[in-house]
């Protein structure tokens, strides 16, 4: 698995570990601090536009939108181009913003920084270098509370039936980080035990 690029010199704030956290858990969008970065957007990703996303789908060609795999009528996925580039970023800034899909809203490339999971390979480096680059504002309690994810991070990184995919890995820990949490333990094998749960979790859902 390729790793975060960490930075050596440069460096951006990524706001309060905790407030970030709370966002994580409980809301959706991400009030993410990208400034002129777009590099999530120049990386490969295929966004999911789903029936919800009716303000986006008004402003996206329909010759850009392809019907999502695996998934009922309404459910599109636009794609990229040759260099990996969403096609809706018109001279480096989205010609959509203020209508982009809730997948670009929810998109929050700090759970790499958090997890110690990069976000791919040769393909997502720049994704990879920006997240390298994050800098929490910690207290000594949101200290302890990162390392753990970290911990949790390297050690799904070395399990057989974890994920492949970058976002879904970082994503994960961070819902095994919360099962430790809840349940007060921190041992492997309650990791372990959390992991199984997730991993049949998904797999019963239709
Ligand atoms: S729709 Fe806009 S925010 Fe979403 S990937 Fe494309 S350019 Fe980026």
């Amino acid at each position: 698995m390729p790793e975060l690029i960490p930075s050596r010199d440069v460096t951006h704030a990524a706001g309060s570990f905790s407030v970030w956290l709370e966002q994580q858990q409980t809301a959706r969008g991400s009030d993410v601090p990208c400034g002129s970065c777009t590099a999530c957007c120049e990386s490969g990703y295929f966004v999911h536009i789903t029936p919800e996303d009716g303000d986006a789908l008004t402003h996206i060609p329909e010759a850009l939108l392809f019907k999502a795999p695996a998934r009922p009528a309404g459910h599109y996925v636009m794609g990229f181009d040759a260099r990996g580039r969403c096609p809706m970023l018109e001279d480096g800034q989205c010609a959509i913003y203020e209508h982009r899909p809730q997948t670009c809203r929810d998109f929050d490339c700090r759970v790499f920084a958090a997890t110690g999971i990069a976000a791919g390979g040769d393909d997502k480096i720049r994704v990879n270098a920006r997240a390298g680059q994050w800098q929490f504002s910690l207290t000594d309690a949101e200290q302890i509370e990162l390392s753990q994810m970290q911990r949790v991070g390297a050690w799904l990184l070395a399990q057989p039936d974890a994920p492949s995919n970058g976002t879904q890995l970082a994503l994960l820990s961070l819902e095994l980080w919360g099962d430790l949490v809840d349940a007060g333990d921190f041992s492997t094998e309650v990791l372990r035990a959390a992991l199984t749960r997730r991993i049949q979790q998904r797999g019963s859902r239709p």
